[in-house]
């Protein structure tokens, strides 16, 4: 078993990132919710492309989960994931508690308007408010010269790119691909939910991107590869579609209705049972 070192506090994190910087290293970071899998792992290996040094932090944070939302249920389990880490090369985990993260009279909130309101904004309210003031306060404390985030929460990637630029907080944000399991279904944590039954409905909603993306490609209507990717996820089973929709890759502003010009993004997400997957692909 190999060991990672372990910090609870801001503390600690600037005092190890401070060294590391004194020697001329560079720092790049993964923020994660934990519950580790091979997508976590390829953010690390690509982080490590970028810098010498990598820190992981693992946070369940409050305030992007909705009341009626998996916080308490979303799966924990640190033991595992610092070894995960440790084996994928990196040098340090951050793992603050929540009374860390949000001492007594905290009241700030951000807001990053308009790339953060459409799609899973407007089915999870307060959802991006809570990613923009966590990821703020985590590359705040860290100062990362680079950080990495997956392309598998797109919205999300977005939406730092935004933060980033507007609060002028100095580190590069990186896109990482989505990794996918053999049959294609994203890799996440949440997955862990699937029932049996469910795992095997769950690959519909990637091959519904990717029949949507050849759609597109050979000139079929926004509206109509929107209506026909909506009809396969029902199809296939899922019982709930929160939306499925081609969007501009970068502000995320609808397309449409007729064929796309440039590039474009579809973005879908859909309940299975107690599981709301999501997922995207380029177009382009
Ligand atoms: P999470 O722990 O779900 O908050 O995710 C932490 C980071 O890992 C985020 O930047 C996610 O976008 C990224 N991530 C999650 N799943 C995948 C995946 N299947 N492939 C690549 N990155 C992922």
């Amino acid at each position: 078993m190999t060991a990672i070192a372990i910090v609870r506090t801001v503390a600690d994190l600037r005092a190890a990132v401070a060294a590391w910087k004194k020697a001329g290293e560079r720092v790049a970071m993964v923020p994660t919710m934990g519950a580790l899998h091979e997508g976590h792992l390829s953010l690390v290996a690509l982080a490590r492309t970028k810098a010498e040094r990598v820190v992981a932090s693992i946070f369940v944070n409050p305030t992007q989960f909705g009341p009626n939302e998996d916080f308490d249920a979303y799966p924990r389990g640190e033991a595992r994931d610092a070894e995960l880490l440790a084996g994928a090369g990196c040098d340090l985990l951050f793992a603050p508690t929540v009374a860390q993260m949000y001492a007594p009279g905290f009241s700030t909130r951000i807001d990053v308007t308009g790339v953060s309101e459409p799609l899973d904004g407007a089915a999870r309210p307060g959802h991006f408010g809570g990613v923009a003031l966590i990821v703020a306060k985590l590359l705040i404390q860290c100062g990362p010269d680079v950080a990495v985030f997956g392309e598998k929460d797109y919205q999300q990637l977005q939406v730092i790119k935004r933060l980033v630029e507007d609060l002028d907080i100095p580190v590069e944000i990186i896109g990482a691909p989505t990794a996918r399991a053999p049959d294609g279904l994203a890799l996440s944590s949440r997955n862990a939910y699937l029932t049996p039954a469910e795992r095997e409905i769950a690959p519909a909603l990637a091959a519904a991107l990717t029949e949507a993306g050849r759609r597109l490609r050979a000139g079929e209507s926004v509206e109509r590869v929107e209506a026909t990717g909506l009809a396969a996820l029902e199809r296939a089973g899922f019982q709930k579609i929160d939306y499925f929709e081609v969007r501009h890759p970068a502000d995320l502003s609808r397309l449409g209705p007729g064929p796309i010009e440039g590039e474009a993004r579809i973005l879908a997400a859909a309940h299975l049972g107690k599981t709301r997957l999501i997922d995207n692909m380029a177009v382009g």
